[in-house]
C-alpha cells in the first residue's frame, strides 16, 4: 500500500493539469487548450514517475519534451511568441490568450505553488544551456543580477513602442522578435556559461522572466526543506546546487532561496536523506 502510494504524485500532477486543460477548453471554447495542457501534464507526470524510479535523466526528459514542444511547435510552427515580448503583446491587446495564459500559469501564479519548477523542467533556453559542461558553478556568484531589470524594461519598452508607433502587422514583428530573441538568448547564455564557468549564468544575471519568478517563488508552497535531526553539515547539497541555494536553512529568507529551480540534485546527493 505504501509502495503504490508514492505513485500518487504523478497521478495528482496529471489530474491538476487535466483540470486546467478541461476548464480552459470549455471556457475558451478552444480544443487547443485541452491538447496543450494535457501534453504538458503528461510530460511532467512522466518525469515525476521516472524520478521516483530513480532514472538519472528524468528531469532532462521533461525539459526536452516540454521545451522542444514550446520552442518548435508553439513558437516556430504555430507562430506564438511565448517569450516575454509575447506576454506584453497580448497584455496590451487585452486578450487573455496564449502567452498571457502561459505566463499566468507557469510564471506568475503557478510559482506560488511550484516555485521555479518552470526553470528546472520546462524552459527551452535552459534546456539547451543544461547541455553545457558547467553543471555546478565553478566561480563565486557575481553581483550583477541587476541586469535582469534592464532586459525586463527593454522588452516592455520594445513592445510599447510598437503600439505607440502604431506599427503595422505587429503579429509578424512578434514572430521575428521570437526568432531574434531566442538567438540572442542562446548566444548570450552560451557565452556567459563559458565566461563564468556556470551553465545557469544567464538565469542568474540576465533573464527578464526572473523579475516575475523570484518574488512569486518566495511564497512557494513546494520547497526543499532540511531535516536538522538528520543533517550532519557535510555541505554536499551546497556543492552540487547549480543555483547556489543555502538549502540547509529552512527559512524563506535563505541565501538565494528564490533561485531554487527544484532540480533535486541536493536531495539526490544528500548522504543522510535529510532533504
Ligand atoms: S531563469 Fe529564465 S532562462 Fe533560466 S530557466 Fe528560468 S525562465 Fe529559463
Ligand atoms: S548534504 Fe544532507 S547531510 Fe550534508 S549538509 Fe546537506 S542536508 Fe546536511
Ligand atoms: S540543488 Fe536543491 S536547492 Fe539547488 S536548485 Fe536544485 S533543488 Fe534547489
Amino acid at each position: 500500500m505504501k509502495r503504490s502510494g508514492k505513485y500518487l504524485t504523478p497521478v495528482i500532477m496529471l489530474l491538476i493539469f487535466e483540470a486546467v486543460a478541461v476548464t480552459l477548453w470549455l471556457t475558451k471554447n478552444n480544443l487547443f487548450y485541452l491538447f496543450n495542457f494535457s501534453y504538458i501534464g503528461l510530460s511532467i507526470s512522466l518525469g515525476v514517475f521516472l524520478y521516483i524510479k530513480k532514472y538519472k535523466y528524468a528531469r532532462r526528459i521533461v525539459q526536452l519534451l516540454v521545451g522542444l514542444y514550446m520552442l518548435i511547435y508553439l513558437g516556430l510552427i504555430c507562430n506564438e511568441n511565448m517569450q516575454i515580448e509575447g506576454f506584453w503583446y497580448y497584455l496590451f491587446t487585452g486578450v487573455f490568450e496564449a502567452a498571457t495564459i502561459h505566463y499566468a500559469v507557469a510564471k506568475i501564479f503557478g510559482p506560488l505553488i511550484f516555485g521555479r519548477g518552470w526553470c528546472g523542467y520546462a524552459c527551452w533556453t535552459a534546456m539547451a544551456l543544461d547541455f553545457l559542461p558547467f553543471k555546478v558553478p565553478q566561480m563565486p556568484r557575481k553581483k550583477i543580477g541587476w541586469i535582469r531589470y534592464i532586459t525586463f524594461a527593454a522588452s516592455l519598452i520594445f513592445v510599447a513602442a510598437l503600439f505607440l508607433a502604431k506599427a503595422g502587422n505587429i503579429e509578424r514583428i512578434m514572430f521575428w522578435a521570437f526568432i531574434a530573441g531566442n538567438i540572442v538568448y542562446y548566444a548570450t547564455g552560451i557565452i556567459l556559461a563559458y565566461a563564468f564557468k556556470d551553465n545557469r549564468a544567464f538565469c542568474k544575471y540576465i533573464c527578464p522572466i526572473t523579475v516575475f519568478l523570484k518574488p512569486m517563488s518566495y511564497f512557494s508552497l513546494f520547497r526543499v526543506k532540511c531535516d536538522k535531526e538528520k543533517c550532519v553539515n557535510c555541505g554536499k547539497c551546497k556543492r552540487v546546487c547549480p543555483m547556489d541555494v543555502d538549502v540547509t536553512d529552512n527559512s524563506r529568507k535563505r541565501k538565494n532561496g528564490t533561485e531554487c529551480i527544484l532540480c533535486m540534485e541536493c536531495v539526490k546527493n544528500c548522504p543522510k536523506n535529510a532533504l
